[in-house]
């Protein structure tokens, strides 16, 4: 029987800015050249979110005015998430979502947007923006630490608690929170982060992470590695976005 993955995209008329899509199509692609079909499901506003129907949840950033929008329903859809989560399905949240997988995100205005609690931490926008390619160095397994190279574009400060795992450590960029020297959260097969570009295309060691752990759902046991792919271009990519980065340096 084929190898499929089913795909979850939470919001994807509202959240999706610095093409944050880019990254479902990737993940298609990744997923075809090894014969897996990509079972791809817009998931939007007043839409039911049934937990366990989805290998992958996938949520994009967006501007204040967008996470205003759908702030609300997506606290509608808390518990299918987070259960969603629980039963191990892969979640992938950028900038603008994964401030609402944390627990709420206080805008310039003041004002406070609920999140849904699955990521332990708050965001608290700041007076200047956090722009800029990014480099990080992330250890997600037994493979050691490997670079993870993006944009960020961001008010909010992220602040994870005590006990929380970052995405990653800032080799350079702002990252959470411009301070700390860490980006993102990482709760099991949930990953939240602020970086745009897309994100995948760059990346190709952590799109094929992202799309092991949405077949270790489907399929049970433990994430599998998959078949390599010829990633020159995307690791040529990388090579330019994280030189980028690194010519930017530290922080402001
Ligand atoms: N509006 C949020 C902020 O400014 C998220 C921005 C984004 O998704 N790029 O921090």
């Amino acid at each position: 029987m084929k190898r499929k993955v089913v795909v979850g995209h939470l919001y994807p008329d509202y959240l999706n800015i610095y093409a944050d899509r880019g990254n479902m199509a990737v993940l298609e692609r990744r997923a075809a050249w090894r014969g897996i079909a990509f079972d791809y499901r817009g998931v939007g506003m007043r839409e039911r979110l049934e937990p366990g129907e989805h290998d992958l949840l996938y949520i994009g950033g967006g501007q204040d005015r967008e996470q205003a929008l759908v702030a609300a329903d997506l606290v509608l859809k808390a518990d299918a998430v987070k259960e969603a989560a629980r039963r191990g399905a892969a979640v992938l949240a950028v900038c603008g979502g994964y401030q609402l997988l944390g627990r709420y995100y206080r805008d310039r205005s003041g004002a406070e947007l609920p999140g849904i609690g699955l990521f332990p931490h708050h965001t608290v926008a700041g007076e200047r923006r956090m722009i800029g390619d990014v480099l990080l160095e992330c250890v997600l397994d037994a493979d050691g630490p490997r670079p993870l190279a993006g944009f960020e574009n961001h008010a909010g400060r992220t602040i994870l608690d005590e006990d929380a795992e970052p995405l990653g450590r800032v080799a350079a960029g702002f990252g959470n929170d411009g301070e700390s020297g860490y980006e993102g959260c990482r709760l099991g097969r949930a990953v939240g982060t602020y970086l745009h570009g897309p994100l995948l295309p760059r990346n190709p060691w952590f799109a094929d992470w992202i799309l092991a752990q949405a077949l270790a759902h489907r399929d049970g046991g433990e994430p599998q590695g998959l078949e390599p792919l010829a990633d020159d271009l995307e690791e040529a990519a990388q090579k330019i976005s994280a030189g980028r980065a690194k010519a930017r340096g530290g922080r402001f």
